[in-house]
């Protein structure tokens, strides 16, 4: 039996939540059905349970749970869930008929806003005494910044604030309080001060694994090891967590931070979506198998290790606003007013795409390739994926300056002439490519922006795509309402675009630098990246259709 609930315990414990439930009056009342729990003996559902003598699951707060143990001192809270859910995580501790005033320690997992913002008001409401990995203690001391707190799961309506940190852990602490022993172990990754912690009670190794594990059928939290450092994941630590969890004894109940977030599978990186949650009446088991533990961590530490690989050989290529070489020659120079902005050279010429609007262009391109050791001396050609002037309107000085040709569509052309100056050298992208003296092909696009086209070329042996607007990276719904605004304007033409998208998808760029890059993404595309980009837009568009 491995050490499981005992279930006679367990159908005890269902009366009595029954008894409890028809008594229960006010406006908060979680229904228990016999049948609704007896399929497994221990399934975490979204609301307040007792899972073991003395370990409550606070399952009614959103994202995030929180869990208590009762010791024979007083309560033990893990994770504290927001500062606007504390009503409720309050509402749930009497609902199970334990006394708040009770709580003495509140044991965080992580620095994340959900997981946290509420510990300070319940310290202030308990006296009790907050404890947080040491790692994380720089950024829940001043509450920030907003990527720390959050990752990309941003929560536009929470306000973060600090949160002082009464006891700093740094793994290999044991945290005592009357009979109650827990064991900390640290597991960087997710964010650099995470930890688990570990109590056992009736023979069972209960492990609260936070976000490290945030949900035990779905991934691991590993998306943020695919963002840049200022999302504060690292893969490198991750990877040596899961293997220090895989070298522990197996657990026999694991109680993550997101037990609702449903079957998400892990190979690619998501963002974590409230569309992912269980519905309410589903639950996930919270006992785990040695077998299910060693495949739960054996395929993180695989994907983890491809990870670290890729990194390692390709680069950290996030277009996140500081400048760095892709490839050979080939530069992104950072944002400037909100635009991404790329530099190829080619043999001695220096080609620029898409000069964006603003004061103070020619010297952002000046001192950022100066960062990166490259003279500004002459601009050869300037390259435009649209004529929007996000995209052109830094081309009067440079073509004062340097004399480049321009390259836009056809289309694009005939605007421009009448905007630049009769002596501009102008080209039409579709003249470039095969035999072309230039190094890029242009791929011709439409239904988005002002004359759009996209541009191509190998270097390194990659297929490198500089494509301005086409296609859009959607990893939010924020970024969807954005992108369908976009669309709907005077510029779209969702049909056309469709088009593109098909004309783009069988391209399979190897390095992708898109106009507006999303969270700093990476620039390297693997596995199925590329499909999943252009499947989001068609998704997108599909279901405004249908509204
Ligand atoms: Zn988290």
């Amino acid at each position: 039996m491995n050490g499981k609930v005992d279930r006679e315990r367990g159908s005890r414990v269902l009366a009595a939540i029954g008894v409890v439930t028809l008594m229960a009056c006010g406006v908060l009342v979680w229904q228990v059905t016999p049948e609704s729990t007896s399929r497994a003996s221990l399934v975490l559902k979204k609301r307040p349970m007792q899972l073991l003598d003395g370990v409550y699951m606070l399952g009614s707060l959103s994202p995030s749970v929180a869990y208590v143990i009762d010791s024979s001192e007083g309560l033990i809270l893990v994770d504290s869930g927001l500062e606007a859910d504390c009503t409720a995580l309050l509402q749930q501790i009497k609902y199970l008929q334990l006394d708040p005033s009770r709580i003495k320690k509140v044991l965080l997992t992580h620095a994340h806003g959900d997981h946290v913002l509420g510990a300070m008001y319940l310290s202030r409401l308990t006296k009790a005494k907050v404890y947080g990995g040491k790692r994380d203690l720089d950024v829940l001391q001043i509450g920030g910044p907003r990527e720390a707190m959050f990752s990309t799961y941003d929560m536009p309506d929470v306000q973060p604030h600090p949160t002082t940190i009464d006891v700093s852990l740094s793994g290999g602490e044991t945290i005592e309080l009357g009979d109650t022993r827990i064991e900390v172990i640290a597991t960087p990754g997710h964010t650099p001060g995470s930890l688990c912690f570990l109590l056992e009670r009736d023979d069972q190794r209960i492990l609260f694994t936070g976000d490290t594990i945030s949900t035990i059928t779905g991934d691991l939290g590993t998306y943020g090891t695919y963002l840049p450092s200022r999302f504060r994941s690292n893969a490198a630590d991750y990877l040596a967590s899961l293997k220090t969890l895989r070298n522990i004894a197996p657990p026999d109940i694991l109680l993550p931070g997101h037990p609702q977030i449903g079957l998400a599978q892990s190979a690619t990186p998501v963002t974590m979506s409230p569309g992912g949650m269980m519905p309410e009446e589903e639950g996930i088991p919270a006992e785990v198998t040695e077998d299910q533990w060693r495949a739960m961590l054996d395929t993180g530490i695989k994907e983890m290790e491809l990870l670290v690989e890729r990194f390692t050989a390709d680069g950290r290529d996030f277009l996140d606003g500081k400048p760095i070489q892709l490839l050979d020659d080939l530069f992104y120079l950072g944002d400037f007013t909100s635009s991404a902005v790329y530099v190829l050279k080619d043999r001695d010429r220096l080609i620029v795409f898409d000069p964006p609007a603003g004061a103070g262009f020619l010297e952002f391109l000046e001192k950022r390739l100066g960062l990166l050791k490259q003279p500004l001396d002459r601009v050869d050609a300037v390259v435009l994926t649209s004529c929007d002037p996000e995209h052109s309107g830094g081309l009067p000085r440079l073509i004062q300056k340097y004399d480049p040709v321009v390259f836009a569509s056809q289309q694009g052309l005939t605007q421009l002439r009448q905007q630049l100056p009769r002596n501009t050298k102008f080209k039409a992208a579709e003249t470039s490519g095969d035999g072309s003296e230039w190094p890029f092909r242009a791929i011709a696009v439409t239904g988005r922006g002002v004359a759009p086209v996209a541009y191509t070329f190998q270097r390194n042996d990659k297929r490198v795509l500089i494509s301005g607007r086409f296609p859009a990276k959607l990893d939010s719904r924020g970024q969807v309402r954005e992108f369908l605004r976009d669309l709907g304007g005077p510029e779209g033409d969702a049909a056309a675009y469709l088009d593109s998208l098909d004309i783009l998808e069988p391209l399979q760029p190897d390095i992708w630098l898109p106009t507006s890059p999303v969270n700093g993404q990476n620039a390297n595309l693997y596995d199925d990246g590329w499909r999943d980009v252009i499947e989001r837009n068609r998704k997108a568009i599909r279901e405004s259709d249908r509204r």
